[in-house]
C-alpha cells in the first residue's frame, strides 16, 4: 500500500514495512522519491521527516537531472549508460570476435570489433535490450493476465518517439517502447498493466481508472515518472 506526501512540487511515495528505521532514497534517472517506514509511523510524522529533508531532496534530484541532460550517446569508454534505473558506466574491449554485452555491477563492456562506429555499437546495444526486455517481459504479463483474467495474443517491442506502449484491444496486442529497459522494473511494469487493463477496457475511462487505482495504486507517481527527464523528449501520450 502506497501513500503519497505531497511537498511543494516535490512528491514522494510512501510505503509502510516492517522496519525499524526511515529510509528515504532519491532514485535516478528522474529523480523519484521514495520514503519506507515502520509500520507505525504516524503520517505527521512521516511528513515532518521528509520535510526536514527537503534540502536533501534538492541536492539528490539536481545531480541526477545534471546527469541526465548529457548529451546523445556516443558508445565510448566510461559513457553512462541506465538500465533498470540504474546508471552504469559503458566499457569497451576491441576485440576480432562476434560482438557482445556484458554486465556487471557497476559496468556494461561492450565487446566489438576493432575500429567500430558508433552507429554499430548502438545497434548491438539495442540487441542486447531487446534480449533483455524479451527475459523480463513475459512474466510480467503472463502474473498480469491472471489477475485480470485476460488474455494477451502476442507481444511486440518497438522504438517509438511519442508513446511508452499501446495496445489493440481488438487483436489483444500490446507494444512496448524498447526504452522501457532503461527506466525502473516496476515502470514495466506500470507500462504493461496498463495495457493489459486496455483489453478489457479501451479507454481511458472511470472505469479503467478503477481498475489501475485497483491493481496498482501508485499509477499516478508512475505515469508522471514516465514522463519526466531524461525521456522528456518521449512524452507518454498513450
Ligand atoms: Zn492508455
Amino acid at each position: 500500500m502506497t501513500e503519497t506526501i505531497l511537498l511543494g512540487d516535490i512528491t514522494i511515495a510512501m510505503t509502510r514495512k516492517d522496519i525499524k528505521n526511515v529510509h528515504l532514497s532519491v532514485h535516478p534517472p528522474s529523480g523519484r522519491v521514495t520514503l519506507v517506514t515502520p509500520l507505525a509511523t504516524r503520517p505527521e510524522v512521516a511528513r515532518a521527516y521528509a520535510a526536514s529533508k527537503i534540502g536533501w531532496i534538492r541536492v539528490q534530484q539536481a545531480k541526477l537531472l545534471g546527469q541526465a541532460r548529457e548529451t546523445p550517446r556516443k558508445f565510448v569508454e566510461r559513457e553512462s549508460h541506465y538500465l533498470w534505473g540504474r546508471r552504469y558506466l559503458l566499457s569497451i574491449v576491441e576485440k576480432d570476435v562476434k560482438p557482445f554485452v556484458r554486465l556487471d555491477h557497476r559496468r556494461i563492456t561492450l565487446t566489438v570489433r576493432p575500429g567500430s562506429s558508433p552507429s554499430k555499437r548502438e545497434e548491438i546495444m539495442q540487441e542486447w535490450h531487446r534480449a533483455l526486455l524479451h527475459a523480463a517481459v513475459p512474466p510480467v504479463i503472463r502474473k498480469w493476465e491472471a489477475k485480470l483474467a485476460v488474455e494477451v495474443a502476442g507481444y511486440f517491442l518497438q522504438r517509438m518517439k511519442t508513446k511508452w506502449g499501446s495496445c489493440n484491444s481488438r487483436q489483444r496486442n500490446i507494444r512496448l517502447n524498447t526504452e522501457l529497459v532503461k527506466k525502473p522494473r516496476d515502470l514495466l511494469e506500470y507500462v504493461i498493466l496498463h495495457e493489459l487493463v486496455h483489453i478489457i477496457e479501451p479507454r481511458h475511462s472511470e472505469r479503467f481508472i478503477s481498475l489501475m487505482t485497483e491493481h496498482y495504486p501508485a499509477w499516478r507517481e508512475a505515469r508522471a515518472e514516465l514522463n519526466e527527464l531524461p525521456l522528456a523528449s518521449e512524452v507518454w501520450m498513450n
